[in-house]
């Protein structure tokens, strides 16, 4: 759909996203359910159909689809994109060669191969304990720090409260300096703004960034936009 990117290191901008199906974490809080949770798993504790959410189209079709859009810049998120990124390749290339930033939303888990790390910006959201995952599901070293080096990585976590930033600081370690910026977890514009406001000052104490959720801001908790 043609939208605006909502979180981190590009928030406002005039994108199209394309959200590909299936996570190999099952996070309570997902706000995604509907691209995994075959089994009511997450929070919502709805079994959501695969046959009525996932689409299969060629890879063609999806490139004529984002083109249509007239936008400069095609996020692609999930689920977890990278499950699939063999097949995205060549999406990939032909979305670069029109003209098109292209960004993957990814949750740090999945090693990133070199053919889509020279046509994408990483934005990786690794999950804390608050997840529900255990931290050797969570947390990959290897593909966090082969991410960090990648040019334009931003790192942005998901808080819930300010005792989430010493969760953050201890897993930096992986990050190499590259860029942290900091998300109030939310489903609904009261829980945005207050985990905002609560964060906010403990964020820029740290030398962070801080990012809100534009399209929860503008639009609430709709899907599809
Ligand atoms: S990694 Fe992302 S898509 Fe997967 S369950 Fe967690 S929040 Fe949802």
């Amino acid at each position: 759909m043609r939208t605006v990117q909502g979180e981190g290191p590009s928030l406002g901008r005039h994108c199209a996203f394309v959200r590909l199906g299936g996570c190999n974490l099952g996070c309570t809080w997902c706000d995604t359910p509907y691209t995994w949770d075959w089994t009511g798993a997450g929070d919502s504790g709805t079994a959501w159909d695969p046959r009525a959410e996932l689409h299969a189209m060629p890879w063609r079709d999806v490139a004529e689809r984002l083109r249509a859009f007239r936008v400069p810049l095609v996020v692609v998120s999930g689920g977890e994109p990278l499950n699939q990124q063999r097949r995205l390749v060549p999406l990939l290339r032909d979305l670069n060669a029109s003209g098109h930033a292209v960004e993957i939303e990814t949750n740090g888990t999945v090693m990133p191969s070199p053919e889509v790390s020279e046509t994408v910006r990483f934005n990786v959201s690794p999950k804390l304990a608050h997840s529900g995952e255990p931290e050797g599901r969570r947390i990959v070293p290897d593909a966090l720090a082969a991410l960090a080096v990648l040019p334009g990585t931003a790192f942005k976590f998901v808080c819930q409260r300010p005792e989430d930033l010493d969760e953050v600081a201890e897993l930096t370690r992986y990050l190499g300096g590259a860029p942290v910026w900091i998300m109030p977890a939310a489903r609904s514009r009261d829980e945005l703004d207050r985990t905002l406001a609560s964060l906010g000052d403990a964020v820029v104490a740290r030398g962070w960034n801080l990012t809100t959720r534009l399209h929860i801001a503008v639009w609430g908790n709709r899907r599809g936009i």
